[in-house]
């Protein structure tokens, strides 16, 4: 298709890796260097004391310069420096810049003027032909630095060649492949050019063709390779022209799917719009040969599409099967050229970057095999990796499917940021913050490792890597699923209970078990959702909440009981079968995120007749919409919420959960919801009733202030119309405000002022023997008051938890009934036989004795601040 062909360009150029680099490595080392700029002095052609000021600030390339150039439609001048006779030309906005403040202009003219003036080679090392050594008009000369006069070297610069082109300039090119001066720059011969620039500079002052030098620091390209910094060249080098595909490459990228989208729009998007020619050839050894022949005699080019072809085409006698295709076997091989003329290879190999873009065909060895199912094999669904490969691999790919198949190669892309240390620094070996990943695998294993750095942040943002994050994702998912599942295979064990070999339909099923259930379908179409979308971090996270907040500390906690019911009921069946559906369900979602654990789980739960090889093999789980019950999850999450409220409340003025309090009041609004469920409110929260409420206000007074540091920088010079605004009007008022719309509106010295929740700082302070919590229209007001009954109760309760431990520690069966005696005042034995029957029942002690004295076995208690001891044995 005429895409293949051999350019002169001025070429970003390795000399120590001996290879021209294409534009997508040389974007990838930039580093700032600190280098010399120089102004020399270039004498006029026949005119004493006069000459054209130029600025570079590559001295190296001096002895390559055949030509200035200068901007024709700028003002020039010659002007003269304080203290220095000779006469300078250079560009008139630049005077102060390059000759100082105090210098005398002394005549303007257009850079028209000047062109075609010839003057003096500054470095006369090479003899230069026609043409050289005059100046020439030029557009890219600009007045941002230098001296609006442009020191030109074809050899080693894109504008220079170009200009060199138009002006038939000759190149002076005294540098090697190794990037050295030839022998006939005498001083220098032998050396690297980028490292002759302070010599080039010492040999201009000694010849007093220097007129001043000044530090410098710039962006300057080096060899992702290698690190050697790389030269300007113009060399030989075989192209693809990918320009000519451009439009098409821009409508392939449009496509795919990028994760996230900014990257395919912005970078790669802006990369492919100013995209050059592939630079596909390669100065090396080791490689890919390039697949280009050329003939001797009347310089054909070809290719050859097989190892057949290549057989059929050679002069040479050639096996098709057993040619070695690489170097230096097949430079020994040539073509019959249609003018019989030999074709021979061309020597370079093909860019690497180039084999990474043909993996698609080359993994399938596609045209000679999947001729027919190709389109089941690409393109790929998906695809990841590193943000620099917007220049690399992720280009390589669209560039050659858009050649050969239209479109693009990957559907869908996802681009990885890098792994920061926990302050969002760089990970070095020399600053000591790097994180060395045995260990954590060692530590915590993969699953964790891996599931941390999914939850902590989007793959496509750069994650802050911290330990201790690890650590927590260890101990509070994985901890918690491990405790769920070896309660369940626990109790399954002791009751021989297989909840794979029966069902019970859910709705036969206690509400609890529906909810969970529910909770469990939504999960699993929310995680679908995310995962269609590739948003993995929202995924992994919606998993742990479920696991901890819903399955953990809720639905097992909840059902506790039913697994230690006696009979093998229905009820029974219903919490094994249930939490057996969840655990498995778990196990499905988890496994490609925690291959190991999910597998684990899978393994041990699934009955050897349905179960496959492997989790990973099952079906990732589907939503059962006939399952989902918005409002049994809305009434159980006004219940979690209310319980969790009604905790903090009591945490706030230390009230354990096990002394029982008389009431809540709650939020009348909620009633309808919250009767059915008021019994669980008030086991969880261990209170004797809820009532109802319209307005907290007599319970709890509000004041509210402005959030100063928040809003300082937000609002400075009206902080105090603000605040007065505030306390001159009814703060439960404002809250009311604040929690329906989300924003207080003032006017204050006729500006506009909106607050937000966190503008603002809100104190609540309560009634005497009362408690509040609230979040947005949930309150929970908590009657501290303790009557003689409440307190007695606590006692009793304190004892059965004791006893509870006790029964434990001495590794009593959960149904060993026990005779239980104890010592302790008279409170706390009033409480007891108050309570006598529940603490037998509870404990399931077939005695309760109080006693005089203590004997061997009793062991020491604090009940609520009272000293007792207890004793425990077998009945
Ligand atoms: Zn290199
Ligand atoms: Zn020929």
């Amino acid at each position: 298709q005429g895409l293949i062909y051999e350019g002169h360009k001025i070429m970003p150029y390795c000399a120590r890796c001996g290879t021209p680099l294409a534009s997508h490595e040389v974007s990838l080392g930039y580093k700032d260097e600190t280098i010399d700029s120089i102004y020399v002095r270039m004498k006029v052609g026949g005119k004493d004391g006069e000459y054209f000021l130029v600025w570079t600030t590559t001295p190296w390339t001096l002895p390559s310069n055949v030509a200035l150039a200068v901007n024709p439609e700028f003002t020039y001048v010659r002007a003269r420096k304080v203290g220095d006779d000779a006469v300078y030309i250079l560009v008139k906005d630049r005077v102060q810049a390059a000759l100082g403040k105090d210098s005398e202009i002394i005549e303007e003219f257009k850079g028209a003027d000047l062109v075609g003036m010839s003057y003096e080679q500054l470095l006369p090392f090479l003899k230069a032909g026609e043409n050289a050594f005059k100046v020439y008009p030029a557009g890219f000369v600009s007045t941002e630095d230098g001296s609006g006069i442009v020191h030109i070297a074809p050899a080693f610069g894109e504008d220079d060649y170009q200009l060199g082109k138009k002006f038939n300039l000759p190149i002076l090119q005294p540098v090697d492949k190794q990037g050295k001066f030839t022998a006939e720059v005498t001083p220098w011969a032998g050396r690297f050019v980028r490292e002759t620039d302070l010599d080039v500079t010492r040999y201009l002052k000694s010849e007093g063709k220097l007129f001043s030098k000044e530090r410098l620091t710039h962006s300057y390209p080096y060899c992702w390779r290698c690190d050697t910094p790389l030269l300007y060249y113009a060399r030989k080098s075989w192209y693809i022209a990918t320009t000519k595909y451009k439009d098409l490459m821009i409508e392939c990228n449009k496509q795919i799917n990028w994760y996230p989208e900014h990257v395919g729009k912005g970078r790669f998007g802006n990369w492919l719009e100013n995209m050059i020619d592939w630079s596909l050839s390669r100065d090396r050894y080791w490689g890919t040969p390039l697949n280009i022949w050329k003939c001797e005699s009347c310089s054909k080019l070809t290719s050859v599409g097989s190892r057949q072809e290549l057989a059929e085409r050679a002069i040479e006698n050639v096996d098709p099967k057993t040619i070695e295709l690489h170097r230096p076997y097949i430079d020994d091989i040539h073509l019959k050229c249609e003018c019989g003329g030999r074709m021979s290879r061309t020597k370079e190999v093909i860019d690497c970057w180039f084999d990474s873009g043909a993996m698609p065909y080359a993994q399938q060895h596609y045209p000679f095999e999947h001729k027919d199912n190709f389109d089941q094999l690409f393109p790929a669904d998906f695809i990841c990796e590193g943000i620099d490969q917007t220049r690399g691999w992720f280009y390589s790919l669209l560039a050659i499917s858009s050649f050969l198949s239209g479109r693009p190669a990957y559907k869908n892309v996802m681009v990885n940021d890098l792994v920061l240390d926990k302050n969002g620094q760089k990970m070095s070996k020399t600053r000591g913050n790097a994180v060395e990943p045995w260990g954590l695998l060692e530590k915590y294993g993969a699953d964790a490792t891996r599931w941390y750095l999914l939850a902590v942040s989007p793959p496509w943002t750069p994650t802050r890597f911290d330990e201790d994050g690890v650590k927590d994702v260890y101990a509070k998912f994985f901890g918690t699923l491990q405790n769920v599942y070896s309660f369940f295979t626990l109790y399954a064990n002791i009751d021989g209970a297989d909840p794979a070999t029966y069902d019970i339909p859910v709705g036969e099923r206690q509400e609890i078990d529906r909810w969970v259930i529910s909770r469990l379908n939504s999960l699993v179409k929310g995680v679908r959702a995310d995962m269609d979308c590739f948003d993995l971090t929202r995924v992994v996270r919606a998993i742990q909440a479920f696991v901890i907040d819903d399955v953990s500390n809720w639905y097992v906690r909840r059902t506790r009981d039913r697994f230690w019911a006696s009979e093998m009921d229905n009820d029974k069946m219903s919490v094994y079968r249930t939490l057996w559906e969840v655990l498995l369900a778990v196990a499905k979602l988890s496994a490609p995120f925690a291959p190991y654990m999910a597998e684990e789980i899978y393994q041990n739960l699934m009955p050897g007749s349905a179960k496959r090889c492997t989790v990973h093999l099952e079906i990732y789980p589907e939503v059962d919409e006939t399952l989902i019950n918005p409002d049994l999850e809305e009434h159980m999450g006004l219940v979690i919420e209310l319980v969790s409220l009604g905790r903090a409340a009591r945490n706030k003025v230390q009230i354990k959960v096990r002394q029982p309090l008389s009431e809540i009041l709650v939020n009348r609004k909620k009633q309808k919801i919250l009767v059915p469920m008021e019994g669980l409110v008030k086991e969880e929260l261990n209170v004797k009733a809820i009532q109802y409420v319209d307005n907290p206000d007599q319970y709890v007074s509000y004041t509210i202030k402005p959030n100063f540091p928040v809003l300082g920088p937000k609002y400075g010079k009206f902080l105090k119309g603000i605040e007065a605004e505030l306390a001159n009007g009814d703060a439960s008022q404002f809250i009311k405000t604040l929690r329906s719309s989300g924003e207080l509106k003032f006017t204050i010295n006729s500006t506009p002022v909106t607050l937000k929740e966190e503008d603002v700082e809100i104190r609540t302070s309560e009634e005497q023997g009362y408690v509040v919590e609230m979040n947005g229209d949930n309150y929970v007001i908590l009657n501290t008051a303790l009557t003689t009954e409440l307190v007695q109760e606590g006692l009793a309760r304190e004892v059965i938890s004791k006893v509870q431990n006790m029964r434990k520690n001495a590794g009593f069966e959960l149904t060993d009934r026990i005779e239980l005696m104890y010592t302790a005042d008279d409170e706390v034995a009033a409480a007891v036989a108050a309570f006598e029957k529940y603490v037998a029942d509870e404990t399931l002690a077939v005695s309760v004795k109080r006693q005089e004295q203590t004997e061997a076995g009793f062991e020491k208690w604090d009940i609520n601040g009272h000293a007792a001891e207890i004793h425990v044995v077998k009945a």
